[in-house]
Order: C-alpha cells, then sequence, then structure tokens
C-alpha cells in the first residue's frame, strides 16, 4: 500500500525551483527519492505510473471552497466535495463557514474534521465564523475556534461590514496567527445587485455592482491591518483597482495575502449576453458556447464577472505575486437554487473539477507561465497554511508523506457537468471544450483519483 513509481514526468515543484523530468518513488506513502528518468528500478509490491509526456506537481491546494456540510446536503456534502476536489487535483481544500448552523463554536470546528475523516478522501481544514453566526454583530472567539483547528476567520458569503468589529477580530487573530479571510463588499453599493456595474448590466436591464464595492472594503481591510498589525487574507478579490491597492500594501509591509478566482482571470461580463456576446471579444480566453444564451443564472457568481481590462490586472496580480493564491470559491448549488430569473438566482459557480482547465486557457494563451500557475496552486497557498502553523505538502521533501498530482497540460475535453461528482452543476462552462486535465491524484501517499487508469 503506498508503494509507487512516477516515471518519466516533468516535474514541476515550484518551491524547490524544480523542472525537469525526474522518477519518483513512493514507499509506503513517503517521498523516498526523486531520481534521474529512468534510474528508479522499482522492487516487487511498486505500482509504476507512467507518466511520460505529463507533467507531476505537488498537490493542489485550495483556501476557498464551500462544501456545504453540515445543513446544505442537497447542495453537496463533504463526501461529495472532497472527491470532486480529488478529481480537480486538489489535497487539501479549506471549508467556509457559512454552513447550517454555521461555523462559529468548537464543538462545530471538531465536526467538520470529524466528517471529513469519516468521509472524505483528501485533507480538509475549517475555516470558522468571524461573528457569532454570521450575523456581523458579536465577535467569536477566535483563540479558542484556533485552538480547535480553525484555519482562519471568515465571514465569507458576507462581508464583515463593521469597521470596529474587523479591527477587534484582527486584533484577536493576531494572537491566532492566522488570518481573517474578508469577503470584500460594500453592502451599500452591492445590494440588489447580481452583475457588474457597465454597458453589459445597462444592455440587459440588470442592477450592477461597481469596483468600487469591492476596492473601497479592501482599502479599509488594508489600513485596519496596518493599524493593527493583524492579518487580512482578501478572498476572490475581482477589480483591477483592488490588485493595485494591495500592490502598493505589500511594498509598505502590510500583512495583507489575496486570492483570485479561475473564473474571475478567464471570464467576463460579456457571459451574460449567452454566445452573441462573442461578437465582440475579448470575452475572456475561452470563447462562449453557442449553448449559453442571455441572463442565464450559471454566469451570476458574487463578486460578478467583471471586464476584460480587469482579468488583465489579476493576471498580472498573479504573475507578479501580488496575489499569492488561486481558490476556487466552489460554490455548489442545487438546480433550482438557479432556475429563476437572474435576479433571484443563487450566486455561485461549481469550480473545483474545470479549475485546472480553464486556469490552462491562460497558459496557453501566453498569458501565463505554467511553472507560475502551479506556484499559485500549491507553493502559495502552501506557505500561507504553514505561516498559520498548518504542516501541509506543498513541495516534494524526502521522508514526507506525498500530495501529488499527474496533469496533461495538452489534452482536450468538453465540459460535461453530469459527469462531475461534485453534486453541483451550475456552471457557464457547459460544453466548452478545454485543454488541460488532471489525470491523476495522489493524497496522502494513496491514489484518490486515477481518471485514465495511469497505473500499470
Ligand atoms: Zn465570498
Ligand atoms: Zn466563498
Amino acid at each position: 500500500m503506498g508503494n509507487y513509481v512516477i516515471r518519466g514526468g516533468r516535474v514541476i515543484d515550484p518551491a524547490a525551483g524544480l523542472d525537469r523530468p525526474l522518477d519518483l518513488v513512493i514507499e509506503g506513502g513517503r517521498l523516498k527519492a526523486l531520481a534521474e528518468p529512468g534510474t528508479a528500478m522499482p522492487s516487487a509490491g511498486f505500482e509504476v505510473i507512467d507518466a511520460a509526456g505529463l507533467v507531476v506537481t505537488p498537490g493542489f491546494i485550495d483556501l476557498h471552497a464551500h462544501l456545504r456540510e453540515p445543513g446544505h446536503e442537497h447542495k453537496e456534502t463533504i463526501a461529495t466535495g472532497t472527491r470532486a476536489a480529488a478529481r480537480g487535483g486538489f489535497t487539501t481544500v479549506c471549508a467556509m463557514p457559512n454552513t447550517d448552523p454555521p461555523i462559529d463554536t468548537p464543538e462545530r470546528v471538531a465536526y467538520v474534521y470529524q466528517r471529513a475523516r469519516e468521509t472524505g478522501v483528501i485533507r480538509v481544514l475549517p475555516i470558522a465564523c468571524v461573528s457569532r453566526g454570521q450575523a456581523g454583530q458579536e465577535l467569536t472567539d477566535l483563540v479558542e475556534l484556533a485552538g480547535a483547528g480553525a484555519f482562519g476567520f471568515s465571514d465569507d458569503g458576507r462581508p464583515v461590514y463593521d469597521g470596529r468589529l474587523m479591527r477587534r477580530a484582527l486584533e484577536y487573530g493576531l494572537l491566532t496567527g492566522r488570518p481573517v479571510i474578508d469577503h470584500c463588499e460594500e453592502p451599500g453599493l452591492a445590494e440588489g445587485a447580481s452583475v457588474n456595474e457597465g454597458p453589459v448590466a445597462g444592455r440587459l436591464g440588470l442592477r450592477g455592482m461597481p469596483a468600487a464595492a469591492e476596492e473601497i472594503p479592501v482599502a479599509r481591510n488594508i489600513a485596519l491591518a496596518e493599524l493593527t498589525g493583524g492579518w487580512v487574507h482578501l478572498a476572490h478579490l475581482s477589480a483591477r483597482g483592488s490588485v493595485e491597492l494591495v500592490r502598493a500594501a505589500k511594498r509598505r509591509g502590510v500583512r495583507v495575502t489575496a486570492e483570485v478566482c479561475p473564473h474571475h482571470l478567464a471570464l467576463t461580463d460579456r457571459w451574460l449576453l449567452g454566445a452573441e456576446g462573442n461578437a465582440h471579444p475579448p470575452v475572456g480566453t475561452v470563447p462562449i458556447p453557442e449553448s449559453l444564451g442571455p441572463y442565464d443564472t450559471r454566469t451570476k457568481v458574487n463578486p460578478p464577472l467583471r471586464t476584460w481590462s480587469d482579468c488583465l490586472a489579476l493576471i498580472e496580480g498573479v504573475r507578479d505575486g501580488t496575489i499569492d493564491v488561486i481558490a476556487t470559491d466552489h460554490a455548489p448549488h442545487h438546480w433550482l437554487d438557479k432556475a429563476c430569473e437572474y435576479g433571484q438566482a443563487a450566486f455561485g459557480i461549481s469550480g473545483l473539477e474545470t479549475a485546472f482547465g480553464l486556469l490552462m486557457t491562460l497558459v496557453h494563451a501566453d498569458l501565463l507561465d505554467l511553472t507560475t500557475l502551479v506556484g499559485r496552486l500549491t507553493a502559495g497557498p502552501g506557505r500561507i497554511l504553514e505561516e498559520a502553523g498548518f504542516r501541509v505538502p506543498y513541495t516534494f521533501r524526502p521522508g514526507e508523506p506525498v500530495d501529488l498530482v499527474v496533469l496533461d497540460p495538452d489534452v482536450t475535453w468538453v465540459v460535461r457537468p453530469e459527469e462531475f461528482v461534485s453534486l453541483g452543476k451550475n456552471t457557464p462552462l457547459e460544453g466548452v471544450t478545454l485543454r488541460g486535465r488532471v489525470l491523476l491524484t495522489i493524497f496522502d501517499g494513496k491514489v484518490v483519483f486515477d481518471g485514465r487508469g495511469l497505473r500499470a
């Protein structure tokens, strides 16, 4: 069990500065050796995985996903969500606490760990609430929650609106060494809005939220991190101005880290027009599928898809390290939650199983190199977890347990949500052809996903 030789792959391990063909020998679930290609001679009891022509990287780490358990098991469970994650190449997923009940006590943090142990196939790290019941009034006991194993604190799904509450969260966060993660949204500017404010919203007659609805709380959070010395992590940035604020703050030495989602890097608000949006490119790095009509609620996500100018600024942020992490914000929904008019539909995209393929569109368009992309899925989030006191494998270290993915950067495939392991089939990418796919995932030294029968 847990004995493999992975042969002939191009090993990309950004934290170790590795990018060359190597064999990996895994014995008893631990990395025994990184060997020159063709030199690893396995004895009996080893499975051989032929990775010739493929890429091998550390397992992906997702700092932001909604696994919906407890309370919304019709949308997703820890069992289905972790299997979807494994299929997407993720070996660690941080679970957002906006469940029912919300994760705002140490017992509930322990419950997520317990369910993950009982039903999950990869590592799940719970995030706990900033405020009791996510009501934005009374601070939770951050120190106790951290003691129970919460990776960080967030009221995601909604912002921490009150500046005083955020200040105190950052101060108590300092005692724990863990980040306060904010969904940056100015409620007054975003109220009743479901799309980006701009020409597309105007044409469709939908109320838009301006980029300023994100930039204002980004600036506030940076100011409060500067004031308190606390650690703020900004979830799912979507706007050009936000990237510029974070870049300037990092130059001043403010303790701020930031993430971006695949859909905000690769898709624009022109997707709301349906296929006719293709008439005026660029619509992103993927053409809008013919089957997508205008007002398709599967394009509805919070923050909303914005403009190509925003995409380019976010990509530049990923390239220069202003943005530390690519996270999915996997938000699975039941079909009924989207089967209504645009303004009423639930926000969110089921993202775990398309993340890598969608991100590869940036690489194939020469907007991002593969090593940087892998870095933002492995070393970037891995170092944040390490800083918060969680030792999760994000680089290949001899003697340690192995989390790993085998990727084909060039194989094409069509997104078919009915084939998702996730219960959430809500993606605007249905019918889109992507180039690049996860073929095999190893978690803690064991194969948890093998999509192509790579094992000989
Ligand atoms: Zn959010
Ligand atoms: Zn979220």
